[in-house]
């Protein structure tokens, strides 16, 4: 009878073993998901209540209208390239949305990926050109003393030129906005249940020290994410004979990319005070051309996330050391100020 008790529970002990190796197989397997779902796309500026544009003004056109055309032409190559992605616009008439409805559109919609399209201005300059000189009488001293005077002054023309600034530039928020970043991320906290946060944490306690440290993980994968496809898209355009600004960080001016729980990028398509590039920007071929140096990057930017998934999802504390994304050297860059941000924390 023992004998027997015991063999059962031997018996149950292997069948439980072999049970749990299967199912263990089954967890560990990779679950090959999208790794992209929904795009947000946000056309820049808009026409505000009282009929005026929001956006910068070139000698004839306007950047409300440039951002929309583009954005427009996107959302139809994204539909074509990625029938699978569902796109959200945040602007989708020539009127404006509000920054904050902006944010909490994409916020609502779990978008995967902000990607924020504008047209870029540069003040005039102000030139000036020595005519010549202009002989100038004076008198110095009283009374007897009084004696004239004469000196040469010289003559100025002014005038402004239209800024010969001109190319493409990606923004993302600065690194010392991380915090708001982060606070974005803690206030939408609804978009973790969709990463299976409820079945690895339990339910959403926003002020919980495991949720603090878990939206500050985000945040700085967020960054790297950015950073990426920041450079991804940079690259693009340098292929295409753009003049190359760079991917850049801005403190100011550009809170939807802090407010919003994801990736999220600026395009500066092109100079609008730039009488070469604001035709650019207003042709069917330009519209097209940036149109096509999103998607591209927009595919390397998949692979890259497929990648990524493919060998584990290791998106750890270290990770943005070690892993090295393919992108420019502003890219590297801004890793390495994560992870001197990361380091001097640490320190204090
Ligand atoms: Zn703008």
């Amino acid at each position: 009878m023992i004998k027997r008790t015991f063999l059962a529970v031997i018996g149950a002990f292997l069948f439980l073993s072999v049970l749990s190796f299967v199912s263990g197989d089954n967890i560990s397997a990779p679950k090959k998901q999208r790794v992209i779902k929904t795009i947000i796309v946000d056309a820049g500026h808009g026409i505000r209540p009282n009929g005026g544009y929001d956006g910068a003004k070139g000698s004839y056109s306007w950047e409300d209208d440039i951002c929309l055309s583009i954005s427009k032409l996107l959302i139809q190559d994204i539909n074509r390239e990625f029938p699978e992605i569902r796109i959200v616009e945040t602007r989708p008439s020539d009127k404006i949305t509000s920054l904050y409805r902006r944010a909490e559109i994409a916020n609502e919609n779990n978008g995967d990926i902000f990607i924020c399209i504008h047209v870029n201005a540069a003040p005039p300059q102000r030139r000036s050109e020595l005519l010549g000189y202009k002989k100038v009488t004076y008198y110095v001293g009283k009374g007897k003393n009084r004696k004239k005077k004469t000196k040469e002054v010289p003559q100025y023309r002014y005038w402004t030129e239209p800024s010969k600034a001109r190319g493409t530039e990606t923004y993302i928020w600065g690194a010392h906005k991380t915090e708001d970043k982060e606070l974005a991320v803690r206030e939408n906290a609804a978009m973790m249940e969709e990463e299976n946060y409820k079945e690895k944490y339990g339910a959403v306690d926003v002020n919980s020290p495991e949720f603090v440290v878990m939206a500050l993980l985000k945040t700085k994968q967020y960054f790297k994410r950015s950073a990426t496809f920041a450079g991804m898209v940079q690259d693009e355009f340098v292929k295409v004979g753009r003049v190359d600004r760079d991917v850049r960080q801005r403190g100011v001016g550009i809170w939807v990319l802090q407010a919003t729980a994801m990736p999220s990028v600026l395009i500066e398509t092109g100079f609008i005070t730039n009488r070469e590039e604001e035709d650019y920007l207003n042709s069917k071929e330009g519209q097209q051309e940036i149109s096509n140096c999103i998607i591209t990057a927009l595919k390397n930017y998949v692979a890259w996330l497929e990648k990524k998934q493919e060998d584990g999802e290791k998106e750890s504390k270290d990770d943005a050391a070690s892993d090295k994304p393919s992108s420019t050297a502003a890219t590297r860059h801004f890793l390495e100020m994560v992870e001197q941000n990361e380091k001097s924390k640490q320190v204090k």
